[in-house]
C-alpha cells in the first residue's frame, strides 16, 4: 500500500459531495458471498451436478428446466445470513455524510441496501426479488419459500415467478444501465474497487467518467491500471474504512 497515494484519496474524499462507487464481486468477499470467476468462486465448484453454472444460470435453463434452476439458485446464489462487511458500511456511512451520490454494483446480494445505502444501481438485479414471467407482479424471498412447489406459481395469473437477476442469455435493463452512465457521467471522482473490469459492461462504462480523479482498488492489476489516476492495492474491505473519520470506534471492530 502507498501510503502517500492513500492520504492524497483521503484529501479528494474529503472535499468531494460527489463520490460515485463501482463494485463487484470483491467488495462482498469479506461478506462470505464466493466470487464467480475466482479459482474457489462459483464457477469453478460443480455442486454434484452434471451442467455447468454458466448453463444453470442462463434463460434457457430457466425455462426449459425451472426445478433445477431453481434448485440451484436458492442453494448458491442466495447467501441467507450474509452480513454487511467494512466496505459496504463505509459506503453507506459517506453517501449519508453527502459526499457519495450512487452506488453502481454487478453484485446481487443486496449487501449495499442492508448496510444502509439508499441510490444502488444493481446492474445484475438482486437474487432476494423475484417476479412473474406472466403479468410482473413483484414476489420477495418469503414468498417463494413458502411456495409448495417449485418453481413457484403466480397466485394472480399461474405463471411462473422468476429471479429479478440478470441470466445468461439475457440483456441488462436499459433503465438501468442509463442511471449508472448518468451517475458515472456527472461523478466528479469514481470509485472503482472489487472487480477485475474485465467483465462486460464494467469496462464500458469507466469510459464515461469525464474527470480526473479515477480511483482504482483492487488487489490484482486490471486492465484500467494505465487510466487511473490512483491507484490503491489492496483489500477494499481494509482500505475503504480510511475515509471515515474514526470508522473503527464507531463501528467497534
Ligand atoms: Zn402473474
Amino acid at each position: 500500500m502507498n501510503t502517500k497515494v492513500l492520504e492524497t484519496v483521503k484529501a479528494i474524499v474529503a472535499a468531494s459531495s460527489n463520490i460515485v462507487f463501482f463494485g463487484g464481486a470483491g467488495v462482498s468477499t469479506a461478506s462470505g458471498i464466493p466470487d464467480f470467476r475466482s479459482a474457489t468462486g462459483l464457477y469453478n465448484q460443480r455442486r454434484g451436478s452434471k451442467y455447468p453454472p454458466e448453463t444453470m444460470l442462463s434463460r434457457a435453463f430457466m425455462l426449459h428446466h425451472p426445478q433445477e434452476f431453481y434448485d440451484y439458485h436458492l442453494n448458491n446464489l442466495i447467501a441467507r445470513g450474509a452480513k454487511p462487511n467494512t466496505a459496504h458500511l463505509v459506503l453507506a456511512e459517506l453517501e449519508k455524510a453527502g459526499k457519495l451520490r450512487a452506488v453502481i454494483t454487478q453484485n446481487i446480494d443486496g449487501l449495499h441496501q442492508a448496510a444502509g445505502s439508499k441510490n444502488v444501481i444493481e446492474l445484475h438485479g438482486n437474487t432476494y426479488k423475484f417476479y412473474c414471467l406472466g403479468c410482473g407482479q413483484g414476489y420477495d424471498l418469503a414468498f417463494v419459500d413458502s411456495a409448495r412447489s417449485l418453481p413457484p406459481t403466480c397466485p394472480i395469473c399461474g405463471k411462473m415467478v422468476r429471479p429479478d437477476v440478470v441470466l445468461y442469455g439475457e440483456n441488462l435493463d436499459g433503465a438501468v444501465m442509463q442511471a449508472a452512465i448518468d451517475a458515472i457521467r456527472k461523478a466528479d471522482v469514481l470509485m472503482v474497487g472489487g472487480t477485475s473490469l474485465v467483465v462486460y459492461p464494467a469496462a464500458g462504462l469507466i469510459d464515461f467518467y469525464k474527470g480526473n480523479k479515477l480511483v482504482l482498488i483492487n488487489q490484482q492489476a486490471t486492465p484500467f491500471d494505465a487510466r487511473a489516476d490512483y491507484i490503491l492495492q489492496g483489500d477494499i474491505a481494509k482500505i475503504l474504512p480510511a475515509f471515515v473519520e474514526n470508522f473503527d470506534t464507531k463501528y467497534e471492530r
